[in-house]
Order: C-alpha cells, then structure tokens, then sequence
C-alpha cells in the first residue's frame, strides 16, 4: 500500500454533476483556472473545462496558458492585464488580453499582431483597471485600430458585502457612455440573481460570470482531504522529540503524518479567543494550548490534532496527549486546509 500521501479525494459523481449544473444555471459561464488549480491543478481543470464545452477559460497569469492550451480547445482569457514585455505568444489567436491601462492598448497595436482584448473598467476593488474617462478614449482607439479586436469589458468585483447592483448599474453607464453598448461584459463575484437582474436591465449585453471556487469547489463534501500516518511514537512526559528537543507536556505519542511546509500546510495561530465554545474546544483537545502547542488541520475522528513542533518539508509532527486509541501506521487523519494554498501529493477523483 503506497498511501504515503496527502491526498484529494473527490467524489467523481457528485462534483461532475455540480459543475454540469453549474454550467447549465450560468449561461456563458468562463471556468477560471488559476494558480494551484484551486487545488486540483489546472491541467486538470483545463481538461474539465474541455469535457464541459465551454468556450472560454480564464488563467491567473500568462505563465499559466501552457497549462490549460494543450489541455482544452477554448479561448484563454487572461485575467492578469497585459503589460508591454508580458511573456505571451501574440500570435496565438486563442488569447485574449485584459488591457487595464490606455498606454497598454497603444503598445499593443503597435506590436503588429492581430490580438484580441477585453478593456478592463476599474471597480471599488481598486486592482487594476481604467476610470471612466479613460475607458471612452480607449474605447475610441480600440473600435479604431484595425489590429485591434475588442471582446468586451471586465469588471473585476469584490466579494459580495452589500450586493454589487448599485456599483455595477454605475459601471454599465460607463460602458455605454464608452460607445460599447452592446458588448460582452465579463464579470467576477456577482450572485444569480444579480446576474439576472442584470440581464433584464441591460438587455442586448452579454454578460459572462468568471467563476473559479464556487464552480470547482462549490461542493465542499464531495472533497475529502487526508493525509496518511507514517509514524507513531510513544513518549512519557518531559521525554525530547523533534528539531529542538521540546519536552513531552504530558505522557502520549508524536504522530508523524504526511503533508508539511512543502504542501502548504502551515502553523495556525492559537486564537486569543477565550470564550466558551473555544474553552470547550481546548478540553476537547486536552488542554494542550497551555503548554505552548498550536492547533493543526489534522483531524482525528473529527478531533483537532496539536503540531508537536511546526510542521517540516513533507511531513508533520503532531501532538496526541494521553493514552487513548493511537492511529496504526497507514491509517488516514482528516486535514482541513485551504484548497487554493495546498499542494496535494495526489488527487483521486472516483
Ligand atoms: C480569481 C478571479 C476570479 C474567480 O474568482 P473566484 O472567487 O475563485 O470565483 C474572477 N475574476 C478575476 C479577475 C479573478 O482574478
């Protein structure tokens, strides 16, 4: 048995079926495949992406169209403005740029190639983009320039606190002041039903939800993340363990699990937090916070494990106090970890 791994386990049936859901309920619908794959690995979205018949994929950055090129047949947005000196092929029909700045969409009509852009209009996210005024001389220049095919706009929102109506109602104005009324209006983080009331108040635009965690990771209990127990050590208390020679707080066992600094699993702060629930929560876990101990994503039939020192390259140390059952060696422990930060060993999709 080679489970020596920190491991994504999807459920194969239940996350296909979402993502053809998510396609059906999102008319235009740009799969976003960007940095980690959102921890599947864009190869592997990209080839989602194919299976889903969209007709467009967005990457992070021009570093990451390689990825997805080979893998898919769609059009590569590419989130990341373009820059004089970004590392993209020009000449590859199936990209298209974000322009975020005037003097960008003037450098790239003067490169000679035929490129496709999207004008990225800024938003109260305040990332990249243009103000109003300049997103009318762009406008002009780009329905002018003949080397020059533009694919719309892109609003690039923040995560919904209030409903985003208002700031884009402002936003399509802009766009049609622009003398882009009509166009396809690429957006990020809005609902459904902002969606669709948009469509009802801008009839004659298209609008084109990018969506990246919602759609891969929209159903949580489909993954399943787990890492394998390599090791199990007994140790009385005050007994050395680990780089620094720490004490053993108390009599129990070092278990040593797969998944550490190289995969992106990190320390997690103790909380200041001394109310009830987290006091409860710290007996849970055997008053172990009080000796210095802080809390792992690894789990333990549903009981959160301590770090016994911070977590190394491809492994960690964990804390289990007492003499309670201890994990045979090739067991599996529950990690609870961010997707978009962790580098899995393995992802098995059944
Ligand atoms: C990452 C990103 C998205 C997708 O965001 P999710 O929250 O993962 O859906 C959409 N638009 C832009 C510009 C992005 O950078």
């Amino acid at each position: 048995m080679s489970r020596v791994s920190l491991t994504l386990h999807v459920d194969g049936e239940r996350w296909r079926t979402h993502l053809r859901a998510m396609v059906a309920a999102h008319p235009g619908l740009v799969p976003v495949a960007k940095g980690n794959g959102y921890g599947f690995g864009n190869g592997r979205l990209a080839r989602r992406a194919e299976w889903l018949g969209v007709d467009t994929v967005a990457v992070g950055t021009p570093f990451e169209i390689d990825d997805v090129a080979p893998r898919c047949g769609a059009d590569i947005l590419v989130l990341t403005p373009w820059r004089p000196g970004s590392p993209v092929d020009l000449a590859n029909p199936r990209v298209i740029h974000t322009v975020s700045r005037a003097d960008d969409l003037v450098a790239l009509a003067a490169t000679g190639h035929r490129v496709r852009v999207v004008l990225e209009r800024a938003t109260s996210m305040l990332r990249h983009g243009m103000d109003a005024r300049t997103l009318r001389a762009a406008a002009e220049f780009a329905t002018k320039a003949a080397s020059l095919h533009l694919e719309g706009v892109a609003l690039h929102l923040p995560l919904a606190l209030h409903g985003h109506l208002d700031e884009v109602g402002q936003l399509m104005h802009d766009v049609v002041s622009a003398g882009l009324g009509g166009t396809t209006v690429w957006v990020s983080h809005l609902s459904d039903s902002e969606l669709r009331t948009l469509a009802t108040q801008w009839p004659g635009h298209t609008f084109r939800p990018r969506i990246g965690t919602s759609l891969w990771l929209g159903v949580r209990d489909a993954l399943q993340v787990r890492a394998t127990v390599l090791d199990a050590h007994r140790v009385r208390r005050g007994e050395a363990y680990g780089y620094r020679g720490r004490k053993a707080p108390r009599h129990g066992h070092i278990l040593v699990v797969s998944g550490g600094t190289a995969h992106g699993i990190g320390l997690e702060a103790p909380t200041g937090d001394l109310g009830l629930r987290s006091r409860a929560s710290r007996l849970a876990r055997g008053g172990m916070d009080a000796a210095g101990l802080v809390r792992s994503p690894y789990f333990l039939s549903g009981r959160q494990l301590l770090f016994a020192e911070p977590p190394h390259m491809q492994a960690s140390m964990l804390f289990l106090p007492g003499s309670g059952a201890v994990p045979d060696i090739g067991d599996e422990v529950d990690v609870r970890c961010r997707f978009t930060t962790t580098g899995f060993d393995r992802v098995l999709i059944d």
